[in-house]
């Protein structure tokens, strides 16, 4: 066993994340779960929320949204359909993605046939996106 873990964060167009990582959360679509080194193998869909990780003592956050999160012989490999480290969100555009998803939810609009589903995992993602942004300080 290893005292540390690689992760990997990759989107279908980039690699956002490669790193020797102490410790690693992840929004799994049954929820968060944790992972350090020596965790047994699994293989999960990933929810929408913040991959946080531990670095020594520096904590670093991604939003991701939708994919696969894999745990595997101390390597965590996270295939997401979107994932922004802080530093890369818009604020302004989670925002404006918030009040859409908001007004369809909420609006009572009787003209739109609404998604509601889809409706809510625009706002999950605007409101993991605005988590994450706020950490950048
Ligand atoms: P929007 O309605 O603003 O497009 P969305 O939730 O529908 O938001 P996604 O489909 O999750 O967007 O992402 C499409 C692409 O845009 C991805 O590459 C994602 O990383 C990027 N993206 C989405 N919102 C933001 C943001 N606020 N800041 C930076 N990149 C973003």
């Amino acid at each position: 066993m290893a005292d540390r873990l690689r992760l990997e964060v990759v989107t279908p167009t980039r690699l956002v994340v490669a790193e020797t990582v102490d410790e690693v959360v992840v929004p799994g679509s049954d929820g968060y779960f944790g992972v350090l080194p020596g965790h047994a193998a699994f293989l999960t869909t990933l929810g929408t929320g913040e991959v946080i990780y531990r670095i020594d003592r520096d904590e670093f956050y991604l939003a991701v949204s939708g994919g696969f999160a894999e745990v595997r012989n101390d390597k965590v490999i996270v295939l997401a359909d979107a994932a922004e480290r802080p530093e890369e969100i818009d604020r302004g555009r989670a925002a404006r993605a918030k009040e859409r998803a908001e007004r369809r939810i909420f609006g009572g609009s009787s003209e739109e046939a609404i998604d509601y589903a889809r409706a809510t995992a625009a706002l999950d993602r605007a409101l993991a996106r605005h988590q994450t942004v706020s950490r950048n300080r």
